[in-house]
């Protein structure tokens, strides 16, 4: 009852153009079932074995998306079903799920995943980084065409802190950043229109600086005693 009253909570606080995805990491299936029943059907997870679990035990109409670390070795797990990759940090990854999506006879929906926090216990590109990547995917006759990965935007985790300024300008690197690979590759592409950022403690920030989906665990399901 009370991960409903949550869902609902988090829902009457954000606008309705931004999506929940409700992180259910290390919580067990019945939780996800209450959140189903409340109407949830965007959920997050950030380990291939537990994702592949849920999935395989879940409701075929929700839609999975990862937003841990993803090995390449481990896409062939995910690429048959997942729904958006949010956490997307070499092009390597990016070739590999083009691979695996291709086998599948999908299109994979990916975010680049951006380093805009402070901790270096994040993961993440730079601007400049990722640039050389979409230089390469996009220059004529590049040998890294990716058919069947679409990337839709951008996503990135906030410093863990409780400094409110810090978090809104990270938000805001995170949006100019979005803005910027907008107009220099994708302005044709409607599709890219994504920006993953807010979690629990800092989503009302993310909602105000154009968040486009916001990945909330703590608030939904309660305290998890492991990350
Ligand atoms: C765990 C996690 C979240 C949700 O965190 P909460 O603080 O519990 O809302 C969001 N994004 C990522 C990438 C996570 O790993």
């Amino acid at each position: 009852m009370m991960i409903a009253e949550n869902i609902k909570s988090v829902l009457s606080q954000i606008p309705n153009s931004v999506k929940l995805i409700a992180v259910s990491k290390t919580k067990p299936i019945v939780d996800l079932e209450e959140a189903y029943a409340a109407g949830q059907r965007d959920f997050g997870e950030n380990k291939v074995q537990e994702l592949i679990a849920k999935y395989e035990y879940l409701p075929k109409d929700i839609r999975w998306h990862f937003i841990g670390h993803l090995q390449t070795n481990k896409v062939k797990h995910i690429a048959p079903f997942v729904h958006l990759v949010h956490s997307v940090d070499s092009l390597r990854l990016l070739q590999e799920i083009d691979k695996e999506a291709k086998k599948n006879n999908r299109i994979v929906d990916c975010l680049i995943e951006f380093f805009i926090a402070e901790e270096d216990t994040k993961f993440g590109l730079n601007l400049s980084e990722a640039e050389e990547i979409l230089d390469e995917i996009f220059k004529e006759n590049s040998a890294f065409f990716l058919q069947n990965v679409r990337i839709c935007g951008v996503m990135g985790m906030a410093t863990f802190i409780n400094d409110v300024t810090q978090i809104r300008r990270e938000f805001q690197v995170l949006y100019r950043i979005f803005q910027t690979l907008k107009a220099k590759y994708f302005f044709d592409r409607p599709y890219f229109s994504e920006i993953s950022m807010g979690m629990s403690d800092d989503y009302h920030l993310a909602v105000e600086q154009g968040s486009t989906m916001i990945r909330v665990g703590s608030t939904i399901f309660g305290r998890r005693n492991k990350f």
